[in-house]
């Protein structure tokens, strides 16, 4: 599983080399100038792995002999800590010793190289195994992102939702979810057919990566309904973000309907400081404030109370 998936996946690849002679960092340098990459230095294992799990680069090259933390147990570390499990990570040994290779293997390196190195078999090497980490980040990022308007998912929301709300509990941070459901769209379907309701969901698409800001998380929950993530916002501003999105969508004139407005009720709910809810009870709350809306009326927003953790209002 690849995990940062929010990293764009072009851009230069970062490598991070990581060892503790400094003949191999000048080497490295001058024998990778012109690959496309940006090579990255760390001088011992316990800074590299720092430097691995802060900076998530798309290659590390690991010294297996290092005073401070050898090279098995920086490789260790990184294929059990989430943020690095999947960087590819090829092995630069002074030894030619199958043991050592057999371990690097089984402790999951997808490489090993012994010096000297070869320049070509050295260039060779790194250009695979960048080639396959941007393939499998482009996979696993693809599987993320609906197909038809290229929002996020609901496999993506179900995690970003509940790391922000973990984040939420950590920082208590303001944090406001809104559930937008378009108003009598099986009606456009019926009416226009469903290449019609299709371009409608993109519209609305279209608003929701353009409106918000960019920390903001859009996403298609399902069918004609969307999520959005708003972290650092109070429930009154995320109130004047979906404001904007109601407004907006309403004043669409459409192509193939132009005489048919289309418009969205929204639930919304959200949190200044610290309350007592789950990722999960959350969401609840901002779908019972959407069917809150749709029970008034459709085309408004419902903001839904959600009352503050009892140890903070005693
Ligand atoms: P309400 O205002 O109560 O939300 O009514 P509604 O008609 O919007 O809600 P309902 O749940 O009855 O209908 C949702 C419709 O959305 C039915 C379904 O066919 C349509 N729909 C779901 N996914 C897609 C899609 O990808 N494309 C199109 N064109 N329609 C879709
Ligand atoms: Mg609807
Ligand atoms: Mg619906």
């Amino acid at each position: 599983m690849v995990h940062d998936i929010a990293r764009p996946v072009d851009g230069t690849p970062l490598v991070l080399l990581i060892d503790d002679c400094p003949d191999v960092h000048r080497l490295m340098r001058a024998r990778l100038r012109h690959e496309e990459l940006e090579l990255a230095s760390c001088m011992g294992g316990r800074q590299g792995l720092d430097e691995a799990i802060r900076r998530q680069p798309a290659l590390v090259l690991l010294d297996l002999d290092m005073p401070d933390l050898d090279g098995f147990e920086v490789l260790r570390a990184l294929k059990s800590h989430e943020r690095t499990m999947d960087i590819p990570v090829i092995i630069l040994s002074g030894v030619q010793s199958s043991q050592d290779k057999v371990t690097a293997f089984d402790l999951g390196a997808v490489d090993y190289i012994t010096k000297p190195f070869n320049l070509t078999e050295l260039r060779v090497r790194v250009r695979s195994s960048l080639k396959m980490h941007h393939l499998v980040q482009m996979l696993a990022q693809r599987a993320q992102i609906d197909g038809l308007t290229g929002l996020w998912n609901r496999a993506y929301f179900d995690k970003r939702w509940s790391d922000a709300v973990a984040a939420f509990e950590r920082h208590g941070r303001p944090l406001s979810l809104a559930m937008i459901d378009l108003d009598h769209f099986k009606a456009i379907n019926d009416t226009y057919g469903h290449p019609a309701g299709d371009s409608v969901l993109q519209g609305l698409a279209r608003l929701l990566q353009r409106e918000p800001r960019q920390e903001d998380v859009a996403c298609r929950y399902g069918g004609e309904e969307f999520t959005l993530i708003m972290p650092e916002t109070t429930p009154e501003e995320a109130r004047h973000v979906c404001e904007r999105i109601r407004t907006t969508l309403h004043a669409i004139t459409w192509p193939r309907h132009p005489e048919r407005a289309v418009t969205c009720s929204v639930g919304l709910a959200g949190a200044a400081t610290p309350i007592e809810l789950s990722a999960a009870e959350w969401l609840e709350a901002a779908d019972r404030a959407l069917y809150l809306a749709k029970q008034s009326g459709r085309n408004c927003i419902h903001t839904a109370e959600l009352s503050p953790r009892l140890a903070q209002a005693g």
